[in-house]
């Protein structure tokens, strides 16, 4: 892999090092720093400017027990499939493919029925949460925002790999569509978390009692989003 800093100068480390790696810029004048994305399954390098091939080459040896440990704790990737136990907003539903009936998405009892051909249904089941959760999130969003007397201008859900929801100055929250497949107390949190933004702009105390008014229960949804947040991130 060829690697372009922002001196103009290449590095090809990919045979150093025998895996593949990202290199980017780093703003850091001295420092190179690892993280994984873990989207890509793949090691991001930060190097700074006048980093030498051979220190950096050094330094991804020196974790490549890090790195090859991070790679194998990304939960792999997979669709929706028939069958499968799923949770949504928090109600436990088997995935049940209905190839001769009609009618798209929709929930009988404790079944998520999906009717089409078996190569839509990955791409049915997402988009029906993805429909779901605009209408959910937008809901408790606009009750939390109206018991703290905010204006909250609107609610989109998105596919964000690094945030599960964010607060805009214009008062417009995003959220990961991902988040439906959590418990929900961990939605209520999120929610509490993203609307008490509209109040206080930082993570101060004042913001997190802002959170606990909202939803007192927060900190048990707060540690599974911690702690299992990323197992959101098996479907692709
Ligand atoms: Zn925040």
């Amino acid at each position: 892999m060829k690697i372009t800093l922002l001196t103009g100068r290449i590095f090809d480390i990919k045979e150093a090092i025998g895996m593949d790696i990202k290199v980017i810029p780093s703003r850091s004048y001295n420092k190179l720093s690892l993280r994984i994305d873990t989207k890509e399954r793949i090691p991001v390098l930060s190097v700074p400017k006048f980093c030498s091939r051979k220190r950096a080459v050094n330094f991804v040896n020196e974790n490549m027990d890090w790195i090859l440990k991070s790679l194998r704790q990304i939960p792999e990737r997979k669709n929706f499939t028939d069958g499968e136990q799923i949770l949504l907003f928090g109600q436990p539903l088997i995935i049940c493919h209905c190839p001769q009936q009609r009618g798209g998405v929709w929930i009988e009892q404790d079944k998520l029925c999906v009717s089409g051909g078996r190569e839509f249904l990955h791409r049915r089941v997402k988009d029906y949460i993805k429909k779901r959760a605009t209408e959910e999130f937008t809901n408790i969003s606009q009750q939390l925002a109206q018991k703290l007397g905010c204006k909250l201008s609107g609610v989109s859900i998105k596919d964000t790999k690094s945030r599960w929801g964010s607060c805009s100055s214009l008062n417009h929250i995003n959220y990961s569509w991902r988040i439906a497949l959590a418990p929900l107390e961990t939605i209520n949190y999120l929610m509490a978390h993203e609307v008490a933004h509209l109040k206080h702009q930082d993570h101060s105390e004042n913001f997190w009692h802002c959170v606990a008014t909202l939803y007192p229960q927060w900190q048990e949804g707060h540690d599974w989003l911690k702690k299992n947040g990323k197992t959101l991130y098996i479907y692709q």
